[in-house]
């Protein structure tokens, strides 16, 4: 049986009669996070009947949950089939009071969201890597990773949030379902969270990067990059062997960004591999005439790695070094570092803790 969660307002409305009663489940499904259409007050009997029959409210099941002591949640999810997936809810701003006891600002959160059960990718930092691949999400599960979140945290229907799909996956790699995705994200009768709040983080598949250019979604581009030579970035994320840093950079100067948007180039450093001078100096030569930012981001050790953490100090130098070439450059301090926030973390203690 199909998810509820598969379907974009116009296809729910192609399927239900009338199709005004389309908009009302939406509503009950996005607004309200109802899990069953006995909830659904307005919607007849007869057609709570009919979808019954026909399409399963696939809310996930959360089979894990861990709180940082930055705010930050970390979700174990369980799927149909028993396999799990990741979800996190970041606590970017905390909610500011004044002295007189009056809101001056409200939460600020971000969800980063997984596209795929495992990955083929095969970057070697990556914990789901060694996993290796089970399959591809349905449209449904990447939805309901929001819906869930919302439900679960008490987050008000009109409270934006911003999406990363950062998680589990290379979502280009499950392209169909997460274009799908982004589309039943936007839909204002729905979740209504823009395209502008969206942004998709690939390992770079440069040919599919030239395709979602071409779709038109209004989405932002993250893009890991990681290092700036093609042997080491071999190394770290074997993919790039099929594409190469210089067909990335390529089909990136072609993507269309909103004009106050910026490309992200999440850059993992990893002591005494990529954060030296020289990397700063190619970095900058590489990311001449794209709108780019440059994130980086301490690498998290796991058991079993040999790679290290970088020291501050060498962060610091890099940065430094980044902006004043001119390149935008922000150092993302860990959230949920204490709750093992790298890729895979969590999964990879829960299937270990026997
Ligand atoms: S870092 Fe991302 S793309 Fe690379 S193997 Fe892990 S999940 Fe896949």
């Amino acid at each position: 049986m199909q998810s509820i969660y598969d379907f974009s307002l116009k296809q729910l409305q192609e399927k239900l009669k009338p199709s005004f009663r389309a908009k009302q489940v939406y509503n009950w499904i996005y607004k309200k996070y109802a899990t069953s259409y006995d909830e659904m007050k307005n919607i007849p009997n007869d057609l709570k009947n009919d979808l019954n029959e026909n399409y399963k409210i696939d809310i996930l099941k959360i089979a894990k949950k861990e709180k940082s002591s930055d705010g930050s949640i970390k979700y174990l999810f369980q799927l149909h089939d028993g396999h799990t997936i990741e979800t996190v809810l970041l606590l970017m701003k905390k909610k500011k009071i004044n002295d007189e006891g009056i809101i001056e600002r409200s939460e600020k959160y971000t969800v980063c969201i997984s596209s795929q059960v495992g990955c083929k990718v095969g970057c070697t930092f990556c914990l789901t890597a060694k996993g290796g691949f089970v399959r591809n999400l349905t449209i449904g599960e990447i939805v309901a990773q929001i819906v869930q979140l919302k439900k679960d945290n008490n987050i008000a229907e009109n409270k934006a949030l911003n999406i990363v799909y950062m998680g589990m996956g290379e979502p280009l790699d499950n392209y169909d379902n997460v274009v799908q995705a982004v589309k039943i994200f936007k839909e204002e009768e729905g979740l209504s969270i823009n395209g502008k709040r969206q942004t998709l983080s690939t390992s770079g598949i440069s040919s599919k990067i030239t395709k979602l250019g071409n779709e038109d979604l209004g989405i932002n581009l993250a893009i890991s990059l990681h290092a700036v030579d093609d042997t080491l970035r071999s190394e770290l994320i074997p993919m790039n062997k099929a594409y190469n840093i210089q067909s990335i950079i390529d089909s990136v100067k072609d993507f269309p960004v909103d004009a106050r948007k910026k490309v992200m180039f999440e850059y993992l450093v990893i002591k005494d591999k990529n954060d030296d001078i020289a990397s700063a100096n190619q970095l900058v030569k590489m990311l001449n005439g794209i709108n780019a930012k440059v994130n980086m981001i301490y690498f998290n050790p796991y058991p079993g790695t040999t790679y290290e953490r970088p020291t501050r100090q060498s962060m610091l130098k890099f940065q430094d070094h980044l902006i004043n070439k001119g390149v935008l450059c922000t150092i993302r301090e860990s959230k949920g570092l204490d709750i093992s926030a790298a890729c895979g973390q969590l999964k990879e203690k829960e299937t270990n803790k026997d």
